[in-house]
């Protein structure tokens, strides 16, 4: 039986990072996969660009594309940035909830993802993404909320390993995203990784631009086996399910 699953994302490129093989793996399983980005990150890597929300658009698309999604939406909010002062992460909740929960229920969502309370890294605008994705499935009796999130000790080994390719700083993951015993689905993507790889790419701002650590394009440089083993799954937390209305 075929499904319709959406996936929430605070900025383009999140999508490709923490969902990519799931998405790629639904859609070529005959599932239909919207995505949903709150805002354009305009205030990602290579910020100084005046036209970086709009080039970030046309990423995401492009991700979108490569990845097999029937359908992209914006929501059109300004991107937070780390500090948090403005931006979709001081957006009204109950405001952005019903947007979303209008899409939900017009797709007929089967399933939202969102992302874990701390927002994986604590990004305030992914904080926001948990915040409005649980209330917009409780508007939209959304049967299904899968929270986004990473396998820390997983993570810890895999960034080790990709550290040997190139240099980054792995204090800001020792407490990030989630436990494994808390984990309820482990989604093997590894027979999609070339498809997430690609979408990857296709957010080049992320991977060129930018003065600071780009994780991402640290990420692309790993030989495929090893991009298989820290990319190759993909983590959920289901916190409860509700009925559908
Ligand atoms: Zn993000």
């Amino acid at each position: 039986m075929s499904r319709t699953c959406v996936f929430f994302h605070a900025h383009p490129d999140d999508e490709a990072l923490l969902t990519g093989g799931t998405m790629a793996r639904l859609a070529r399983e005959g599932h239909r996969v919207v995505l949903v980005v709150a805002t354009a990150g305009e205030r990602g890597l290579s910020a100084a660009r005046t036209d970086l929300g709009a080039v970030r658009t046309r990423e995401a698309h492009e991700s979108a594309r490569v990845l097999g999604c029937a359908r992209v939406e914006f929501l059109g909010y300004r991107d937070s940035g780390l500090d948090g002062r403005r931006g979709f992460a001081r957006a009204d909740v109950a405001e952005a909830a019903e947007r979303l929960a209008e899409l939900l229920h017009e797709e007929r969502a089967d399933l939202l993802t969102t992302y874990d309370p701390a927002g994986g890294y604590g990004h305030p605008d992914h904080v926001q993404v948990h915040r409005v994705g649980a209330l917009a499935a409780e508007l939209a009796g959304t049967p299904r909320v899968w929270e986004a999130t990473v396998d820390r000790t997983s993570l810890l080994r895999g960034l080790r390993v990709a550290r040997l390719a190139r240099r980054f700083d792995l204090d800001p993951f020792r407490h990030a995203f989630t436990a494994r015993d808390e984990i309820t689905h482990s989604v093997d993507v590894r027979r999609y990784a070339h498809v997430k790889r690609a979408a990857m790419a296709a957010h080049a701002t992320q991977t060129t631009g930018g003065e600071s650590t780009r994780t991402l394009a640290a990420l692309l440089t790993l030989p495929s086996p090893l991009f298989k083993l820290v990319l190759g799954t993909e983590w959920y937390v289901e916190r409860k399910r509700l009925r559908a209305r």
